[in-house]
């Protein structure tokens, strides 16, 4: 069987890709029981090594085992991501549990850890090179936080815990996905009044996706809801849809998400005070770019009060409109995106539509890929000849500047049915010199909505900025130089990690690139200098309102998880801390509670969704740096930038790696400048 299984024999096609076309759902359970079984035997054989520990023979060795689980997971992952089936999502829920045990299994291996332990307490005299000592101090931290040092009783609780959130998390992601996919609201023609063409198309397939008697239909994905509030002038209908939208997992029944966030916060808890930290929040910060709840706290409090001034003035601009427009109410947390479409369109005569005839996703890719010739010297060469797993992807070849290839670029674009909604940037293989000269494979999936054979794809603004986005991240993991797999590329902590994606947006709308890629699709033209200007200027529009509902959930996220007990009731406390921040009541907040993926699906952002704004601090500042120049490609400053950033993966202690890009520590005054906030306070 193993010999046929085109997930265990060696890849043979160019550049090491997997053979996508050989590869079958059947293969996977199989793939993954071995590479596992195998995994297991490599960490017995490094831990019941009989010569004493060094660090070729334990932290080396650690780091080359598990090669063939990346390599099955590598491939497992992106593909039920991209292309899922229920047969796919059946292998995800038996695998849950058991790549949980599995893992949970090395880092309470007692042999092993001693031998790391062993190490690290006579690390003063080891002769480490370069990365070695990060490499082993990140190591034995990483053991130690995953309870390798518990004893007893303490040590069988933790295991058990993990165990159970894992699971809870799993149940938490599918109550939301199944509250998401339940509900859907169906419209007739005159419920579409305001709705431009293009969205009122999709309105359309939607129902006919899902067999209604009504002609068009609303669901709960987040563009679906955000379009119908910005444009669609039926209050009640906004009304009953924003209800709907911000009731996800607050249902009392099967998928009543609440309980299951009371359990997860205390299980965190119980896991946090097991390993000698007060809170979960004090654990989790620990080994962040922050480092202590009160830094990330703290930044949060710089942001709100101007973002709530400044939320306050716009929301009186958007009433203003609604009583210019007879409207006798109050504007609510339904109506603001409404109001603000039309502010949009009043004051600065920015339509989405005509901006759109200008973004090309063809000449914004070349626009993307020409930011990183100019910055880093790269060059794409497209590779149709090269092995891709759905008819829709492209594959580019990466070289450097001196010809040396770097990376192979996977871009998957558009939406299509089996894909999970929203854009990101992964791996197949990633890059590291440990064991040869290995070079990263990367792809980048978008949702862009597939034009008819013939016509342009054509991207909103927002769908640029995405695009550019992730891009930031695909370069990060390109442009990788580094010895060890762990510290690889995008392996770095959650508030450092979306700098290198957040920076790479500023370059989208600089004046020259807009003249040079953004081009009618049909006359050819370049975009006209005022239209620049005024969307330019117009995109500080609404920075209030965005800002306010970001921090909101940023708060609820951190106190919630900076608690030292844990609230039985966790609707209420989120109305309590909401309460105390003094939340302006017509806006709610970004992602409440009961549906709050980013930090109870998992726990990667938990006490962690500060992390966006922290990183945006870092990226204002930086990009500040090419301003000053006077170059928005400035070779110098670029240089430091790819040298400490985009090469640097986690090689250094994120602080250091900022201060030697940036020649000092980050200001976070930048930030608010960029998001308009400095002028209104
Ligand atoms: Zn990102």
């Amino acid at each position: 069987m193993n010999s046929q299984n085109p997930l265990l024999v060696e890849w043979s096609a160019p550049f090491g890709l997997p053979p996508f076309e050989a590869i079958k759902p059947e293969h996977y359970r199989p793939a993954y029981d071995a590479a596992l079984r195998q995994h297991e035997a490599e960490i017995a054989e490094i831990a019941g090594n009989p010569s004493p520990p060094t660090f070729e023979n334990t932290i080396d060795a650690l780091e080359l085992a598990g090669q063939v689980l990346n390599r099955v997971g590598g491939v497992f992952w992106n593909l039920s991501g991209t292309d899922s089936t229920e047969e796919l999502r059946e292998i995800e829920r038996d695998l849950s549990p058991v790549l949980a045990r599995h893992f949970a299994a090395i880092s309470l291996n007692e042999r092993l850890f001693a031998r790391i332990a062993a190490l690290y307490d006579n690390r003063r005299n080891l002769t480490l090179r370069g990365e070695q000592e990060r490499l082993l101090e990140l190591t034995y931290k990483s053991f130690v936080r995953t309870g390798a040092r518990l004893e007893g009783t303490n040590r069988a609780r933790f295991a058990e815990i993990a165990e159970r959130l894992a699971s809870l998390e799993m149940r938490f992601a599918q109550n939301v996905l199944a509250d998401e996919t339940n509900y859907v609201l169906g419209l007739n023609e005159d419920d579409l009044t305001g709705l431009p063409g293009d969205v009122k198309a999709a309105a359309s397939q939607a129902a006919r996706d899902r067999d209604l008697s009504e002609p068009f239909a609303v669901t709960l994905s987040r563009s679906s809801v955000e379009l119908f509030l910005s444009y669609g002038s039926r209050r009640d209908l906004r009304e009953e849809l924003f209800n709907a939208w911000i009731a996800r997992g607050e249902h009392p029944g099967a998928t009543d998400n609440r309980p299951i966030i009371s359990e997860i916060l205390g299980l965190r808890r119980e896991r946090a005070q097991l390993l000698g930290y007060r809170t979960f929040a004090d654990y989790k910060l620990e080994p962040t770019m922050a480092g202590t709840p009160q830094a990330a706290l703290d930044l949060l409090d710089q942001v709100w009060a101007p973002a709530r001034l400044k939320a306050a003035k716009e929301g009186q601009d958007l009433q203003r409109i609604a009583d210019f427009e007879g409207a006798n109410f109050k504007i609510g947390a339904h109506d603001w995106r409404y109001y603000a479409e039309k502010l949009r369109v009043r004051e600065y005569d920015i339509d989405q539509g005509v901006l759109s005839a200008y973004f090309q996703l063809e000449k914004m890719i070349d626009a993307a890929f020409y930011c990183a010739e100019r910055l880093f010297g790269l060059q794409f060469t497209t590779r149709p000849d090269l092995p891709v797993y759905h008819p829709e992807v492209r594959a580019f070849e990466v070289r450097d500047r001196d010809g040396r290839h770097l990376a192979i670029f996977y871009g998957d674009y558009y939406a299509r049915s089996g894909k999970r909604s929203g854009a990101w940037m992964s791996n197949f293989r990633s890059q590291r010199k440990l064991g040869g000269d290995i070079r990263p494979i990367v792809v980048n999936v978008m949702n862009f909505p597939k034009p008819r054979p013939g016509d342009a794809a054509l991207l909103s603004p927002m769908d640029v900025l995405t695009l550019f986005h992730e891009f930031g991240h695909a370069l990060h993991g390109m442009l990788s130089d580094v010895v060890y797999p762990s510290m690889s590329g995008t392996a770095t902590p959650t508030d450092f990690v979306e700098l290198p994606s957040q920076l790479f947006e500023h370059w989208a709308f600089e004046a020259e690139i807009l003249r040079k890629f953004a081009v009618h699709h049909e006359t050819g033209a370049p975009i006209p200098q005022d239209l620049i200007e005024r969307f330019v200027t117009a995109r500080n529009v609404n920075q209030g309102f965005a800002t306010v509902e970001f921090c909101a959930s940023a708060y609820v996220d951190f106190l919630l998880h900076a608690r030292p007990d844990w609230p039985p009731d966790v609707v209420a406390a989120e109305k309590e801390i909401l309460a105390n921040i003094r939340m302006p009541q017509e806006i709610a907040m970004r992602h409440r509670t009961p549906h709050f993926s980013h930090i109870f699906a998992g726990d990667q952002y938990a006490a962690g969704y500060y992390s966006y704004l922290w990183s945006e601090a870092l990226d204002a500042d930086g990009f500040t740096a090419f301003e000053e120049s006077g170059d928005i490609f400035d070779p110098v400053v670029a240089e430091r930038l790819r040298t400490y950033v985009y090469a640097a993966g986690n090689q250094r202690d994120p602080n250091d790696a900022y201060r030697l890009f940036r020649g000092r520590k980050p200001e976070f005054t930048a930030l608010l400048r960029k998001k308009g906030l400095a002028s209104s306070a």
